[in-house]
């Protein structure tokens, strides 16, 4: 038997088993299953409007060119980028391969937790996929981790530890806490000492967040995945995309700590995978 019963649900059961007596729990999951593309497209749109600095309302999509309105036959995700190959149909503009990758990412966390998760979390799961995607995407575009992200965030992580563990909320309400000021720290510690910036704020709020989800116990183990994932991406970079890594290498660190948030989820922290 394994010793970690903590905060990862997809690490307490066996995968994608569904808990007895869900019928409804099977059609809510499907519809959110088969709504992840239209998802995967707002997010896509929204990322690239918080990027221009506009709102991220219901407004109809236009092309950041000509101004043509997309229609809605445009924005079948995957497809309508496909059969446009890429570019617009008023003035032929390129449209970002961003957009298809994107909705691509958000089937992927669907299917992803369809197998990881037991039924009962698949929503929650995906939810918080889905914003972890968004927030990444965002922080790509714009070294930005916009709040009024990573508050939801945060919030619909104790709402559902609420919901599927309420004797244990003190774990993931401490876990945001401790999320949070533990990079606060890293923060000012890095510029006493090297005289710049290091981490933002936004990343402390997003491993705040991340730890309301996953409970403090789990938190070295994002911290560490994440770090590590960053180490990897540079030295890849440097090796394989000839960009030399610096003392003044930047890299946006959301993505890096939004997967290793999912993965932490998913699977529970690193001490269990070793056990398993
Ligand atoms: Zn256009």
């Amino acid at each position: 038997m394994h010793s970690w019963n903590g905060c990862a649900p997809g690490a307490w059961f066996p995968a994608g088993e569904l808990m007895p007596g869900f019928g409804d729990l099977l059609i809510l999951n499907g519809y959110t299953a088969a709504a992840a593309p239209l998802i995967g497209s707002a997010v896509a749109a929204g990322a690239a409007r918080v990027a221009e600095g506009r709102a991220w309302d219901l407004s109809r999509s236009r092309c950041s060119r000509c101004g043509r309105a997309i229609k809605a036959i445009e924005m079948v995700p995957v497809v309508s980028w496909l059969a446009l190959r890429g570019r617009c149909r008023g003035c032929a503009a390129g449209i970002s391969v961003a957009y298809p990758v994107t909705e691509l990412a958000a089937v992927a966390v669907a299917l992803w937790a369809w197998f990881a998760v037991p039924g009962n979390i698949f929503f929650a799961t995906c939810l918080f996929g889905w914003m972890l995607l968004a927030l990444s995407a965002i922080d790509i575009r714009t070294r930005r981790l916009p709040d009024v992200l990573t508050a939801p965030l945060a919030a619909t992580g104790l709402l559902t530890a609420m919901l599927i563990e309420p004797d244990r909320l003190a774990d993931h309400v401490i876990g945001a806490v401790c999320g949070y000021l533990g990079f606060v720290l890293v923060e000012h510690a890095y510029r006493h000492f090297r005289q710049r910036d290091g981490l933002g704020r936004g990343d402390a709020k997003l491993l705040g967040a991340i730890g309301a989800w996953v409970g403090w116990a789990a938190l070295p183990s994002v911290v560490l995945l994440s770090a590590g994932g960053a180490i990897i991406f540079l030295l890849a970079r440097s090796r394989f995309g000839g960009k030399s890594l610096t003392r003044d290498t930047a890299i946006a660190f959301g993505p890096f700590l939004a997967a290793a948030g999912w993965l932490v989820w998913n699977h529970g922290p690193l001490i269990f995978w070793a056990e398993v």
